[in-house]
């Protein structure tokens, strides 16, 4: 993985980020692709917002890239552009918490601070047989502390990587390799041979399924895209106009209040163009999707920052939420022309 391959603390920093919440797999073209266009805390403090976004786009947990974002212009307005090597000064950054403060601290500037991601939560609750549900703040607390104890003064970040990777690749949650695992003889799991019961969790509940009509509202040949509100959920990325439909509204109808509400426009609502279903770590969303039509009036932005009449192959510019990607394939262009077109405006 490259990020174990290099000293530079904002890549390290760049990666602990990318890892929040994302499979590796996953988060290795991200990772490539986000320090081919910033390869730098500068080159990404000139950054716009809508440039970080649509490199994240699709990744999920959007308020990551623009924490990241926020904390490069703070490092180069309040650090000359040098990620900080203090801890404290670190930690003050925004989108910092306490396993990304760990994680660069150990790894970048070799600082005697543990990282708990969700692999080391498995191996600790493991290793030292913890059997109370690993998501109770008390337990949190413990499994911190007893990352804090182990974490050796040299080579912190070895150590946190190894306990991480360890998770990934041993200590996995179904099928522990315990005759091959370097902590066997501490282990007490593996001694009481529970290590499969660990750790435990408490049930979620299950997450909820709301319905949403999204209008694909064409005029002159041009769709209507419109700019989620800061502060929302998806904030600053672009979606096809709708919102959640009311109990006993048909999705025409819902559509056709959404765009009033949302915009002070009134539409025809013509024939289905797809059905997409996306699952947020707390929600579960249909998009009924139709094609829509709006003659004539003027787009008022009531309910979100931006709005704006765009070409369908001009969409794939804006940084898009997964589920309007999915929508933009059912009109005919899939995310990889739509990469492409991002990368080389012109060839277009
Ligand atoms: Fe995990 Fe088994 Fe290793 Fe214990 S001995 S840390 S349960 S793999």
């Amino acid at each position: 993985m490259p990020w174990r391959r290099t000293r530079d603390p904002y890549a390290i920093w760049v990666a602990e980020v990318l890892l929040q919440q994302t499979q590796v797999p996953t988060a290795l073209p991200y990772y490539k692709r986000f320090l081919k266009r910033f390869p730098t805390v500068a080159a990404l403090a000139r950054a716009s917002d809508q440039a970080v976004l649509k490199v994240w786009e699709g990744l999920g947990y959007y308020r990551r890239a623009l924490n990241l974002l926020a904390a490069a212009r703070l490092v180069v307005r309040d650090h000359a552009g040098r990620v900080p090597d203090d801890p404290e000064r670190f930690a003050r950054l925004p989108g910092v918490g306490r396993y990304t403060c760990g994680a660069v601290q150990s790894i970048a500037f070799g600082r005697a601070l543990a990282a708990v991601d969700g692999n080391a939560v498995r191996v600790l609750a493991r290793w030292f047989a913890i059997r109370k549900p690993v998501t109770d703040a008390a337990t949190h607390r413990l499994l911190w502390d007893l990352a804090e104890a182990l974490v050796p003064p040299s080579a912190p970040g070895d150590w946190n990587q190894a306990v991480m990777e360890l998770g990934s690749t041993v200590c996995t949650p179904r099928t522990p390799q315990c005759q091959v695992c370097p902590v066997r003889r501490l282990c007490e799991a593996a001694e009481r041979g529970i290590a499969a019961r660990l750790p435990v969790k408490r049930k979620r509940k299950p997450i909820p399924h709301i319905e949403v009509g999204a209008g694909i509202v064409w005029r002159r040949g041009k769709i209507l895209m419109c700019k989620r509100p800061a502060g929302k959920m998806l904030a600053g990325l672009w979606e096809f106009p709708g919102g959640k439909r009311w109990p006993d509204e048909t999705i025409p109808a819902c559509i056709r209040r959404e765009l009033k509400e949302e915009c002070d426009l009134d539409v025809e609502v013509g024939r289905h163009l797809v059905d997409v279903t996306h699952t947020y770590s707390h929600l579960k969303v249909t998009l009924r999707c139709y094609h829509c039509r709006a003659p004539r009036g003027r787009v008022k932005r009531l309910a979100c920052d931006d709005a704006r009449w765009v070409r369908v192959d001009e969409i794939p510019r804006l940084p898009l939420p997964a589920a309007d990607l999915r929508i933009l394939q059912a009109l005919g262009i899939d995310r990889q022309t739509a990469i492409r077109a991002t990368r080389n405006p012109r060839r277009r």
